[in-house]
């Protein structure tokens, strides 16, 4: 089945909700400061456009 969302990879979630839908609404995260943390260096926090989130 395909459903129309677009992701822009890479793309997160915990394992706890491997099986959830994600509607990526919006891109990176907007703290970022985390030392521990890498997940979003490649990416600047941004909410998306909704024409950019559903196809
Ligand atoms: S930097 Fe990473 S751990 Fe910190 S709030 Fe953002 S996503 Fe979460």
């Amino acid at each position: 089945m395909h459903f129309p969302i677009q992701y822009d990879e890479p793309l997160f979630r915990p394992p706890s909700e491997g099986r959830s839908l994600i509607i990526q609404a919006t891109l990176g995260c907007s703290w970022n400061e985390c030392s521990f943390c890498e997940m979003y260096t490649t990416k600047r926090f941004k909410a998306r456009r909704e024409e950019d989130v559903f196809c």
